[in-house]
């Protein structure tokens, strides 16, 4: 399987394996299911790795967990006979937990991936990798993949380290001249300038970026009001165009937005509704 992480994620999990205190068990979230599937490949290499500098990605060991191979990495599938993407208690038992005191066979440790680990594993499971996972011995590592910890019991999630995957934060520049092009919007006397500028914003993460930083920007020129003066020329735009009542009805408008998108509401439609919140606050009289 080939390596699918983003940079930021991918030196998180690389400062955790070669802190040389790897955590026996260890909950991922967050990110697309891909990305924990291979932030778990990632840690198991570098719990078998021998090479100097773990994972090498290169060496026997390494391979063999990157192809799905290595007799000391399991991942433990859903059982056959039942459909709903769950491993039975009895299969648990019968096929991972009664050999984790069997030694390796070929590294010094055994790694057990549960992928998708709430769906597979219920509580009944979770309670019986409670007390190996409470005290793990040295030659076991336990990854837990998961959207949210918060999914997986509270018992298992206290004794887990937890890693959240993160988007790459966008560059605080691109951000920066975002905002601004959002306030050359607001205050143009043509609706496109505005829609143009929350169009290239299609990503969530990217629009609600810009928007809080816009906020900031509306508050700086609503401290303008009272006295505070400003050296940021989008802020001196922002007061010479605009009065106070107009801003503050800004970022209300602005803060409702950025509630809506923590909401699983659809980024264009969005989009379209503050540009017209936008040119109303803006041009009404
Ligand atoms: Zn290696």
């Amino acid at each position: 399987m080939e390596i699918s992480l983003q940079h930021n994620n991918e030196s998180a999990v690389l400062e955790l394996i070669r802190s040389g205190r790897l955590p026996h068990t260890i909950i991922l979230e967050g990110g697309e299911k891909e990305e924990r599937d291979s932030a778990a490949l990632l840690l198991a290499a570098g719990a078998v790795c021998r090479e100097e500098n773990p994972p090498c990605l290169s060496c026997n060991p390494c391979r063999k967990v990157l192809d799905g191979v290595h007799p000391d990495v399991f991942r433990p599938e859903p059982s056959k006979n039942l459909k709903s993407g769950i491993l039975s208690l009895k299969d648990l038992r019968d096929s991972y937990l009664a050999q984790m005191s069997i030694r390796p066979n070929e590294a010094d440790c055994k790694v057990y991936i549960f992928s998708d680990a709430d769906k597979l594993l219920r509580e009944d499971s979770q309670n019986a990798l409670l007390k190996t996972i409470e005290e793990p011995p040295q030659s076991l590592y336990f990854i837990f993949n998961v959207q949210s910890a918060k999914s997986l019991l509270l018992t298992v999630r206290s004794r887990a380290h937890i890693m959240t995957l993160r988007r790459e934060e966008i560059k605080n520049e691109d951000t920066e001249a975002t905002a601004v092009a959002l306030i050359d919007g607001i205050v143009s006397l043509y609706e496109y300038d505005l829609l143009h500028t929350l169009f290239t914003l299609s990503d969530k993460e990217g629009l609600s970026e810009a928007l809080r930083v816009l906020t900031d920007k509306l508050r700086q020129a609503l401290s303008f009001y009272s006295g505070v003066m400003t050296d940021d020329p989008s802020v001196k735009k922002l007061t010479r165009k605009l009065d106070r009542r107009r801003v503050i009805a800004l970022i209300e408008i602005t803060n409702e937005a950025v509630n809506k998108l923590k909401t699983n509401v659809n980024t264009q439609l969005l989009t379209t509704w503050l540009s017209s919140q936008y040119r109303r606050i803006t041009w009404q009289k």
